[in-house]
């Protein structure tokens, strides 16, 4: 929003604003925030900036802990939430003592992945849309440990989670794609959350009732620029949690919510572009995808077991990347085809529009992470011409779920879970080091966490064990 502090201040003074709002994201994808007086809002915030313990927020061990944010200029906006006016930036994080940009800050680790592929000359940009689903619900309930995960839609008749149902007019479960009101209650709702959208600089494409129903629903952006696109994703979350929330409704975007019913998806349209040229179109290819874009394609199919650690990065992920509900589980590419790993839309066909989908991840990763991660997997593809047909992931434009199993055992299966997918990143990383992007370091950490969280799961009886085994 802002080009330098003068413009910024003037803002603050001209608006009336009392607050300046910090937020930044800690290694999981996390917002956290602290806020000041506008009056401590000096061009020395910009050197300094305001400390805050990076070992809390698991950036930095206890032992170094101090660091420091700097505002972003260009991401101000005015929080529609806040009671009092009060400016918003998303924020850089820099070491207290040497004031340089923190190596491992996600959003420092996104825009080398944009620099490193700058430098290979292949692209002087990248673009993402990525697609947000999530569950709205009016009866989360945590008290007495009883949590929605806890229960099938099945067993309980299918609509007794959210504001849905009533007056005869209810979306039955799987009913929900593109469902009209009066069954689609939460058509206000998100009209809601994407005027808000729309008013802090956040384009939305469009809204709709996704198929999981009822309660599911999708907000999806046009494509942008890598860290744009990250940043965007944030507020996506963050204003349809709190729209909710002010409606006394909760979002959840956790991949597999509700046994038996969709999970939630984020997938990610993706393009390169070089001097205002997408790179991903050619006229003369019946498919419209040019040959970079398929050694792309080939090298995020290839890497995708490595990638996935990161763009599925809890154990909930695996829950969603099942048969059945439109989730690829396996690594293969195709024109339209909702299981398939990657998905060519068919409907985008102007030059400009020609892109792919990845649709393995989901909204538990940290989206500059996950961006950073693919881009790193498709860049080496292009370098190594990774041709994935040769590699056979496909095109396959069959459902794959007709085929006998041996047959579908010829094709790459994508991590069944967190546990795989981790042991696939510690076997395959090099590609992500290239350009000093990841360091040896934040890997290492990232698979300790995560290992952690998978035996943490593990270690808990599940409550559908009790109904397998409480009587043997
Ligand atoms: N909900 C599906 C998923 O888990 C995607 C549905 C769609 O194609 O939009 O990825
Ligand atoms: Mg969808
Ligand atoms: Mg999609």
């Amino acid at each position: 929003m802002f080009t330098d502090f003068t413009e910024a201040s003037t803002f603050v003074s001209d608006n009336g604003i009392r607050l300046v709002d910090l937020k930044f994201s800690d290694l999981w994808g996390r917002w956290h925030h602290v806020t000041i007086s506008a009056k401590e809002f000096t061009p020395s915030l910009m050197n300094t900036g305001v400390g805050f313990d990076g070992s809390s927020v698991g950036l930095k061990s206890v032992k170094s802990g101090d660091m420091a944010l700097i505002p972003d200029l260009g991401t101000a906006f005015v929080d529609p939430f806040s009671e009092i006016p009060t400016l918003s930036f998303l924020c850089n994080t820099i070491e207290a003592d040497t004031k340089v940009l923190f190596h491992s800050d996600p959003r420092e680790i996104n825009r080398r992945a944009e620099a490193y592929l700058l430098s290979t000359g292949l692209a002087d940009e990248s673009r993402w849309g990525p697609e947000f689903e999530f569950y709205v619900f009016n009866d989360v309930s945590f008290e007495n440990g009883i949590n929605i995960a806890s229960y099938s839609v099945d067993s309980v008749e299918g609509n007794w989670h959210n504001a849905q149902g009533g007056h005869g007019h209810f979306i039955p479960i799987h009913g929900g794609y593109h469902a009209i009101p009066p069954k689609d209650q939460l058509h206000n709702i998100r009209s809601k959350m994407a005027i808000t959208l729309e008013e802090i600089g956040v384009p939305v494409k469009y809204h709709h009732h996704e198929v999981g129903g009822p309660g599911q629903c999708e907000i999806e952006t046009p494509l942008m620029g890598m860290l744009s696109a990250c940043d965007a994703s944030m507020l996506v979350k963050y204003v349809t949690k709190m729209v909710a929330h002010d409606e006394g409704q909760t979002v959840t975007f956790l991949p597999k919510p509700l046994y038996g019913e969709a999970g939630n998806g984020m997938h990610f349209h993706q393009q390169l572009f070089l001097e205002g040229k997408n790179q991903f179109y050619d006229p003369k290819s019946p498919i419209l995808l040019s040959q970079m874009a398929l050694y792309y394609i080939g090298g995020l199919l290839k890497h995708a077991p490595a990638v996935l650690a990161f763009t599925n990065p809890s154990t909930n992920s695996y829950r969603r990347l099942v048969p059945g509900f439109e989730a690829p589980v396996n690594a293969f590419f195709s024109m339209g085809n909702r299981s398939a790993a990657i998905r060519i839309p068919k409907y985008a066909t102007e030059p400009e529009k020609v892109r792919f989908e990845f649709r393995p991840p989901d909204a538990t990763c940290n989206p500059y992470l996950a961006t950073a991660a693919m881009l790193m997997a498709g860049v080496d593809g292009i370098l190594n011409k990774i041709d994935p047909t040769a590699e056979g992931f496909g095109p396959i434009d069959e459902n794959i779920f007709s085929w006998t199993p041996e047959r579908r055992a010829t094709i790459k299966s994508l991590p069944t879970s967190l546990e795989e997918a981790l042991k696939a990143l510690d076997a395959d990383h090099q590609f992500l080091l290239k350009g000093q992007v990841f360091s040896e370091e934040l890997i290492a950490s990232w698979i300790q966490a995560k290992t952690n969280e998978d035996y943490q799961l593990r270690a808990r009886p599940h409550p559908y064990e009790i109904e397998l085994y409480f009587d043997l």
